[in-house]
Parts: structure tokens; sequence; C-alpha cells
């Protein structure tokens, strides 16, 4: 069976529409997807359509995935198995969009004292209309020849050392977690290693993530090491959290593929280990 549980479209800064992602994941052979855009589950709804239309063999579950601030880091906390028109969850993600639309203002008045004119407008039109976030930005900044590519848009103008850096303005761990079990769902820290903590920080994220109900951590996911992987199951088993896997996949370029985590090694307990499918 093959499962991925981390997956961004167009709703947020994937480059596939719902559609598409669900087609690829069914032609990937994939049988349980979670798609799960930051702060917004509007891609959903037409994901779920096109299953039902198309009678794709593929189970959909509906997620999200959270930006929270930790103690200055930006947190991701992914919601699995939520109700998507759940209100403490809708409003929650609301009061998360309408912080970015200002951290996309204060990034594009930074990058205009930079002599780089209407960044907020461009960044919107590359994501038409949709959750604006700092990918758009880089992909503007790439189509505009100020960098060569998203990585290096990142690191001069975007990225925590960057000319144009502005902490995100998002909810708390705590606060995250409880809006997705409201709506019924798992609460799963997304990709531990990549927040470049020290392990001694790591494991008190991990005991605060626990401590607030937090369900699961991702122990299978992109651009990770065999290694990686090892540290993670044993931390999920550590603190008694179940494991997830994804491939957060946004595009070919920077993530993996659809489905194409390395499996989950057997002493860990799958996220997925008591899910009832109809
Ligand atoms: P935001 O949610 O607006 O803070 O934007 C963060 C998003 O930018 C992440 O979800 C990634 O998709 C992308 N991102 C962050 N850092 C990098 C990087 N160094 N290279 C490529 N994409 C990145
Ligand atoms: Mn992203
Ligand atoms: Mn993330
Ligand atoms: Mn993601």
């Amino acid at each position: 069976m093959i499962v991925d549980l981390h997956s961004h479209t167009t709703a947020s800064d994937g480059i596939l529409t719902p559609t598409d992602l669900v087609k690829r994941a069914v032609s990937n052979q994939i049988d349980i997807l979670a798609i799960t855009d930051h702060d917004t589950v509007k891609g959903l709804f037409e994901a779920q359509q096109t299953i039902n239309e198309e009678n794709l063999p593929l189970k959909l579950i509906n997620g999200v995935e959270i930006s929270t601030i930790w103690k200055n880091n930006e947190i991701h906390v992914v919601g699995l198995n939520i109700d998507i028109e759940h209100t403490q969850l809708l409003t929650l993600l609301l009061s998360q969009e309408q912080g970015r639309i200002n951290r996309a203002i204060a990034i594009s008045n930074k990058l205009a004292k930079l002599h780089i004119e209407n960044a907020y407008e461009q960044a919107q039109q590359f994501a038409k209309g949709d959750i604006v976030s700092r990918s758009h930005f880089a992909r503007f900044l790439v189509a505009k020849g100020y960098v060569k590519d998203i990585k290096q848009a990142f690191k001069k103008y975007l990225g925590k050392s960057g000319y144009a850096y502005v902490p995100s303005q998002c909810c708390s761990i705590v606060d995250a977690i409880n809006a997705i079990h409201a709506a019924g769902g798992q609460a799963v820290l997304a990709h531990p290693s990549r927040y470049d903590l020290t392990l001694t920080k790591l494991k008190l994220l991990i005991t605060e993530f626990k401590a607030a109900g937090g369900d699961a951590i991702e122990v299978s996911q992109s651009r990770q090491t065999q290694d990686d992987l090892q540290k993670l199951a044993k931390l999920a088993n550590e603190f008694e959290l179940l494991a997830s896997q994804g491939s957060d996949f946004h595009d070919l370029v920077n993530y993996l593929d659809l489905g194409k985590t390395t499996p989950l090694p057997g002493s860990v307990t799958p996220i997925w280990h008591n899910w009832l499918f109809n």
C-alpha cells in the first residue's frame, strides 16, 4: 500500500492543480493521499470532486499544514482527517490568511526599498488569487532575473538571513493542535529535521508538541538521509508518538515525487494503523 500524507496544490504553493495532483497520485499508484496546503483547505473540494467524477482509485485524506511560531522558529503542524467545514478550524485559517497578507505587504515594502517594485502584486499573480507565500515571491524574483533560482531567492531575499525577511505572523503550536483536534483530526509535527534545531532543542519541541496533545511526527519525508530517518523513528518511539510519512510534493525540482518516500521502519506505529475506510 502506498501512502503519502503531505502534499501541496495550487491552492497554496504547489505547482499542480488539485485535479492534476490526484491524477498524478493515481499514476504513481498511491492508495492514500493527503492534500495539506499551507493554511488553507480550499484545494480539497476540487480534488474530491475529480476523484468522484472520474471514479479514481484513491482515498483522499482531508489535510492542512498550519504555520506556527515556536521560540522564534517557524514550525509546521499538519492536520489529517479534519472536518474542513469546522468553524474553529476555519476561523484559525482565516486569521492565518490575514497574517500572510500583512507579511506579504511587509516583504513587498522591504523589496521596494531595494528598488524591486510591486512585488506583492506580482506575487499575487503567481498565486493566482490563492494563498500568497514566499514561494510566490521567489518565483517572481526568478522570473524577473533578480536571482538565478528559487534557492537563491530564499538565500538572498526571503529566508531568515535575507534582505527582505519578515517573520511570519501566525498562531502557536497549541492553537494549531487545538483547532485540528476540534475538527476531529490528528496533529502531526511536519518535517522535524528541517528546522535547523540542535537535538536538545528538537527534543524540547517534541516534548511541548506532545504535551499540547500532538499525535505524530513525520518520520519519512523529502530530502532526508537514512540516518535522519532512523533518528526520527527513534524519537517517535521515545516520545510515544505515531509516525507519519509524506513527500511534501510541491514540484519535481525541490521535492520528492508523490508517493516516493522511504517506507517507515517496522519499529514505529504508522499514523494510519487504525484508520477505517469505507
Ligand atoms: P511561507 O509559507 O510564506 O513562509 O513560505 C514558505 C514556503 O517556501 C515553504 O513551504 C516552501 O515551500 C518554500 N521554501 C522555503 N524555503 C525554501 C528554500 N530554501 N528553497 C525552496 N523553497 C523554499
Ligand atoms: Mn510550501
Ligand atoms: Mn512545511
Ligand atoms: Mn509542506
